[in-house]
């Protein structure tokens, strides 16, 4: 279907809004991705026929021409240009050397923030949860995502999870502005602080820190293992989430099963300067092809582009007019059900039945009403650097990591050749083995991998990196594989490092 065609068929009495002509950029994608894409542009042309859409590279096509990251060099101009796009799902090819195209686009343009709204349909759509409606606010950029990876040993692979103060600060103000300028009342935190006292408890403290700010709304904060069951088993007890990248990459996949299907959620990624909208699902190979997909999460993102980019009266149009097509049992197969739906549509025909449905507001289900807003009016909140991130820092040590391999694999044996080379700045404290203290006085039952963390404070107040180098030489000199040093800091007088399991 054109989206000329599509103009067709909205109804006669239907008048769209005179908004300012915009461009959008806009990526087909792999699989289902053009026809879904031709279904949502389709309407979109219907609602708000100002908009141009531009179609550049991204996918299959930019791997199969050489582009390992999957993204054409027309891309990055015309979002250079726009500072916004549009995107279909993308299949990644298997094997190695191919960079995955979400990744990139998040990390390059700064999409530090991933929006995914979980809402059931209940009784259009079978739900586990028939009254939920909950916005996850992922961290997009940081936790083991920023991709840091090593391996260290034989047996030992490791990666860095790094979470950072600008970085929580940005995300929780945006929760918190995103939950004003929406009417929520609640934000939640989801954390795993209780076990990473650092990282997810910076996360937490920001959040503590931020949350004073936002009187008018209520908070709470959950360790993510029970949030995440909860989110299943009690949805309702939440409003707007904020968590860390992973956690909040697995809640938003929970909370879209439970609100009905992940075939119908949509998402924004919001940076500083551009933004991404997209469907949360994947580029169905199965179904491509068919006329068959639904086109529901990548329309729900269209419309959540269009209220970012303060489209407010298309956005509602097209949004309400959804509501009337499922409300009606036009369902695609993939929400279809004998006793619940009317009629098994395909993709085109309901894209079809949205557009003849413009200007038509649900009877049942509550009917949307995006307030009128400038473009991106949602405050981008500027990172502070508060006093104590200007703390007083003081090396007081380092930990040691050795690929060190034997028969026995004796920590005591380790120690002792260690203990002598610690020299007149160190002394040994410890030796652990996957963070468990085997040395001194460990437990012959801990598990004993080829890779040792040696932690060696300093004899003094603080230490110097030249002590610190020719610690590094003696243990060299001695034959022991250093793999890895961490400094141990204190900043102004509290310690910025974990204390070892058993320490
Ligand atoms: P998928 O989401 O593509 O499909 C999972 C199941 O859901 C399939 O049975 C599929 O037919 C069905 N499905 C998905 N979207 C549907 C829709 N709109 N209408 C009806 N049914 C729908 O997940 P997958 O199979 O794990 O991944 C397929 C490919 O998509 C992989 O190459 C993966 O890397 C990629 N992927 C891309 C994105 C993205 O670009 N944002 C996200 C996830 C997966």
């Amino acid at each position: 279907m054109s989206a000329v065609l599509a103009e067709s068929l909205a109804p006669a009495r239907y008048v769209p809004a005179a908004l300012p002509a915009t461009t959008i950029p806009v990526a087909a994608g792999d699989g289902i991705g053009p026809e879904i894409m031709d279904a949502t542009l389709a309407i979109l042309k219907a609602a708000d026929p100002a908009l141009a859409f531009h179609a550049v590279t991204v996918g299959l096509k930019a791997y199969e021409g050489g582009l390992m990251a999957g993204i054409g060099e027309d891309t990055w101009q015309a979002i250079d240009q726009h500072k916004i796009i549009l995107k279909g799902p993308i299949t990644t090819p298997q094997g190695g050397g191919y960079k995955s195209v979400n990744v990139t686009l998040r990390k390059t343009l700064g999409l530090y923030a991933n929006l995914r709204p979980c809402v059931s349909y209940h009784p259009y759509v079978t739900a586990l949860h028939p009254t939920m409606d909950v916005v996850i606010v992922r961290e997009n950029e940081e936790d083991t995502y920023a991709g840091i990876e090593h391996r260290q040993s034989d047996e030992v692979v490791q990666c860095l999870k790094l979470i950072t103060r600008p970085g929580c600060e940005r995300i929780v103000r945006y929760a918190f502005e995103y939950a004003r300028a929406h009417g929520r009342k609640k934000v939640t935190c989801m954390t795993k602080d209780n076990i990473m006292k650092l990282t997810d408890g910076l996360f937490h403290k920001v959040f503590d820190e931020i949350a004073p700010q936002y009187p008018e709304i209520a908070t709470s904060h959950m360790i993510i293992d029970i949030g995440t069951a909860r989110m299943a088993s009690r949805p309702t007890d939440f409003d707007v989430v904020v968590t860390p990248n992973l956690y909040g990459d697995i809640l938003s996949d929970v909370a879209a099963e439970v609100a009905g299907s992940i075939g119908l959620a949509g998402s924004s990624n919001i940076g500083h300067d551009c933004a991404m909208f997209e469907a949360v699902h994947g580029s169905a190979p199965d179904i491509a092809g068919k006329d068959i997909a639904n086109p529901s999460g990548l329309l729900l993102s269209a419309v959540m582009m269009l209220v970012h980019l303060g489209r407010a009266k298309p956005a509602t149009d097209i949004h309400n007019a959804w509501l009337c097509t499922l409300e009606e049992g036009l369902h695609t197969g993939d929400i279809y059900r004998d006793g619940v739906s009317r009629r098994k549509v395909g993709t085109r025909e309901f894209a079809e039945a949205v557009i003849a449905r413009l200007g038509q507001q649900p009877k049942k289900m509550a009917a949307v009403d995006y307030p009128e807003r400038e473009p991106e009016s949602l405050v981008h909140p500027d990172v502070s650097i508060p006093p104590h991130v200007n703390a007083k820092k003081a090396l007081v040590g380092v930990d040691v990591f050795l690929n060190w391999d034997t028969d026995t694999r004796d920590p005591n044996e380790l120690g002792a050749a260690l203990e002598g080379l610690a020299g007149e700045d160190f002394r040994l404290a410890l030796i652990t083995n996957r963070g468990v203290k085997v040395y001194p006085n460990g437990n012959p039952q801990t598990l004993r991998t080829d890779h040792w963390r040696c932690r060696f404070p300093a004899l003094k107040e603080t230490v110097d990196g030249q002590a610190i180098s020719r610690l590094l030489m003696r243990i060299a000199d001695a034959g022991f594989d250093a793999v890895k040093t961490e400094n141990l800091y204190t900043f102004d007088g509290v310690r910025g490092y974990s204390q070892a399991q058993g320490e």
